[in-house]
């Protein structure tokens, strides 16, 4: 422990300190003074940039070859923010004004881009983390990470960010028959645009934001969209009375109790959009705000969809009962001809997958156990950002809380390194005792 303490007064300023543990080529260790940040999204920057405003240097790794990865390399080409941009902002810089309301994607990326400029974050790109465990004897965490070229670095850290994201990996669902289908059964992180499916009658799976909107652009590319709803789903305009619909829900929250405004956000949407059951889609028991504090579940907020839904223009279908030969079979015994099929399905965190730690993050759904807002920070440095499913908003609080936290031990423990370093400098040498 002294000893990394040592090397840890000695490197205080250099973002690496290399160690080499092992003469291998394919294996070495490397000893980081801050914190280490798992991802290099959205979370993972706004906490490497908080930490480097208040003067901590981090490490980022990263496991693809781009910052964002979600939003460069696993997106459609029409998506734009769900949000108003006011909300999506990271930390200590605000969107160019010039960009819109809802900037498209590449707009966002683009202000990803400044924003690792602006903070000078390098992410250490092709590092996928494999394993993360606190050496309890040691005071530090022990980071494997392995290369593209299969190539392994352990990182010794004292502080371990996780921001690999709710969406880490794709939630695929076992059908019976799928090899029996024949035709693309592709996730919608695969998805790009409708374009390739021109003419083609093609069914998507599940109707949160995702599925509704691919079911919009496949519309608009003259494909012939299904959409299969298994759930209660609560669509709300995205804009109402002249506000976003969101930023109308925050402000009213202010001052109203959650149910009426939920209420209130009923009323105006079904004068609006009229009643969505009668088009098959069932509203949730419990009100869109009351659902999402209780469950994560996100209420869709509608960019056109529901009037090609009411025009028959993409058809309401149950729950699948099997697949077959270019046809899927549903619950309610009727049988359909597809070409292809898109699945909305969702995504998961793959934290239990690498981070041996079962107090903080739940084996379960690798989210932090404790609800919002207390799920940022759990034992001996580990720290969650992200996971709030609050989107940006909930990236910022926890980002900011992060580098709060870090930064009072990294203070204290910058005097512990002092007070060691003047100790040494105040020894006489052995040499000119003699
Ligand atoms: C289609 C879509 C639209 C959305 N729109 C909005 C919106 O408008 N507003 C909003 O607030 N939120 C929105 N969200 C929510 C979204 O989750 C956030 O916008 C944001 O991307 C979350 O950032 P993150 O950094 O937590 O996670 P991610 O963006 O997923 O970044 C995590 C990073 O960690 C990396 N990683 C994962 N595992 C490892 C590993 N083992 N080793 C190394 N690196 C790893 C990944 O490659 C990735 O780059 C949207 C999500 C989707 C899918």
């Amino acid at each position: 422990m002294d000893c990394l303490r040592e090397i840890q007064g000695k490197q205080a300023h250099d973002p690496i300190f290399i160690e080499k543990m092992n003469t291998s080529a394919s294996w070495r260790c490397i000893c980081v003074p801050g914190p280490l940040i798992v991802g290099a999204g959205p979370s993972g920057l706004a906490t490497a940039a908080c930490l480097k405003e208040k003067g901590v240097p981090s490490v980022v790794l990263e496991r693809s070859n781009c910052i964002a990865s979600l939003w460069q390399l696993k997106t459609y080409d029409r998506l734009r923010l769900h949000l108003p941009k006011q909300f999506c902002e990271l930390p200590l810089m605000g969107f160019p004004t010039d960009f819109p309301t809802y900037p498209i994607k590449q707009q966002f990326v683009d202000y990803l881009e400044a924003y690792a400029r602006e903070f000078d974050i390098k992410p250490r790109f092709n590092e996928t983390v494999s394993q993360a465990e606190y050496d309890a004897t040691l005071g530090f965490w022990r980071v494997k990470s392995v290369g593209v070229n299969g190539k392994g670095t352990e990182y010794v850290c004292r502080w371990l960010v996780v921001a690999t994201g709710e969406n880490a990996e794709a939630v695929m669902p076992e059908m019976e028959g799928m090899g029996e289908f024949g035709g693309d059964i592709r996730h919608t992180s695969l998805y790009k645009s409708g374009e390739e499916f021109r003419g083609k009658r093609v069914l998507v799976v599940g109707c949160g934001n995702s599925g509704m909107e691919v079911c919009l652009d496949l519309c608009n590319h003259n494909a012939r969209p299904s959409l299969v709803v298994r759930d209660t789903v609560h669509v709300l305009p995205r804009e109402m009375l002249g506000r976003s619909t969101f930023g109308l829900s925050m402000w009213l929250l202010k001052w109203l109790p959650i149910r009426f405004v939920d209420r209130l956000l009923l009323i105006v949407t079904w004068l609006m959009l009229g009643d969505t059951a009668r088009i098959g889609l069932d509203r949730p028991r419990l009100g869109p705000l009351e659902l999402k504090n209780l469950s994560g579940k996100t209420p869709v907020l509608d960019v056109g969809t529901l009037a090609n839904i009411k025009s028959g223009d993409i058809k309401v279908c149950p729950s699948i009962k099997r697949l077959k030969r270019h046809a899927v079979e549903f619950v309610n015994g009727k049988t359909e001809n597809f070409d292809a099929i898109i699945l909305a399905t969702g995504y998961k965190s793959n934290v239990p997958s690498w981070l041996k730690e079962r107090e903080m993050f739940s084996e379960k759904d690798g989210y932090p156990r404790r609800p919002f807002p207390n799920g940022w920070k759990g034992e001996s440095g580990l720290y969650a950002v992200g996971f709030t499913k609050r989107g940006l908003l909930g990236t910022s609080m926890d980002a900011r809380r992060i580098a709060e936290d870090i930064e009072r031990c990294w203070k204290h423990e910058a005097k512990h390194r002092m007070a060691f370093t003047r100790s040494l400098l105040q020894q006489p040498s052995s040499d000119s005792s003699s």
